[in-house]
């Protein structure tokens, strides 16, 4: 954090990188140039092409459209509502979790795939009963492809073992969004609502005897909750999946809201006390 002291009017450089390190800017450079402009130009040709698209089926129907007019494939996606329904339509053809996450690496239409370096689409075991969900990958998700790797992965490691689970047998984690978002920033609404029915077929094919949203993103996208975490959080909701079937769902609090706010820690054994006990209930 930027502290206002009178001494120090300016920040000094350190401060000013703890900053952008906090903030998420964690990384000067990519591993390859990025072109900005052609990046634009790219999704400018897309939103031209999907505009003028009524008018090029009637015109390819004319032997004079070579392939050759046709404008090329863009390099980024443009986030849009065609882009929902196109993965919508995609996760419902994945029978198997291998297939969902083979279907979600060649999705090429949410542009956070081509910022990020790879999908952090799980860990832990798909057969157990507890099913964790945070919002998205960041830095070293990204680089490792697997979600809650660093501080707040440590916690939420911690956080089960105190209700007697290990994360690789007794636990599947997964996020609502499996791209880092560059710099960490926040998924666009757009961007969450494309890549939501991924998370909610991935879901419904491990089918957990419990579901945990880690976070208010989390609650937001699987719960369409609209309060605040400290007013939801430690009150079981209801995750209906698109077949219909009823997962009994906790809100709790984000582990790395809990690195922030340690006082709050007790919310969240409370929330996991709940977990545990619904855990070890019989199936009904
Ligand atoms: N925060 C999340 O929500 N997910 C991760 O995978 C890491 C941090």
């Amino acid at each position: 954090m930027l502290t206002a002291d009178p001494k120090r009017p300016f920040p000094d450089l350190a401060d000013l990188l703890r900053f952008y390190a906090e903030a998420g800017v964690d990384e000067a450079l990519d591993d390859i140039p990025a072109d900005r402009f052609a990046e634009t130009a790219a999704a400018q040709a897309a939103h031209a092409q999907a505009a003028n698209a009524p008018a090029q089926r009637s015109a390819s129907a004319s032997p004079a459209r070579s392939a050759a007019a046709r404008p090329a494939t863009p390099a980024i996606a443009v986030p849009d509502e065609a882009q929902a329904a196109r993965a919508r339509e995609l996760a419902r053809q994945a029978q198997t979790l291998e297939e969902l996450r083979d279907i979600v690496d060649s999705f090429d239409g949410c542009n956070l795939k081509f910022t990020a370096k790879q999908i952090a689409f799980s860990d832990g075991s798909p057969n157990a009963p507890l099913m964790l969900v945070g919002e998205a990958p960041g830095r070293d998700e990204d680089i490792k492809g697997k979600p809650f790797v660093r501080r707040s992965g440590q916690l939420l490691d911690r956080m089960l073992a105190a209700i007697g689970i290990e994360r690789a047998s007794g636990a599947y984690i997964a996020n609502v969004i499996p791209w880092r978002p560059p710099g960490n920033r926040t998924p666009t609404p757009l961007e969450t609502e494309i890549c939501r029915p991924f998370i909610e077929r991935q879901i419904e094919l491990v089918n957990p005897k419990v579901l945990v949203t880690l976070g208010g993103p989390s609650a937001k996208a699987l719960l369409h909750a609209t309060e605040g975490m400290l007013k939801l959080r430690g009150k079981w909701k209801t995750h209906k999946t698109q077949s219909g079937v009823e997962i009994p769902t906790m809100p709790t609090l984000h582990p790395a809201y809990l690195l922030r706010n340690p006082a709050h820690k007790k919310l969240a054994w409370r929330d996991f006390l709940e977990i545990r006990a619904k855990l070890e209930m019989p199936a009904e």
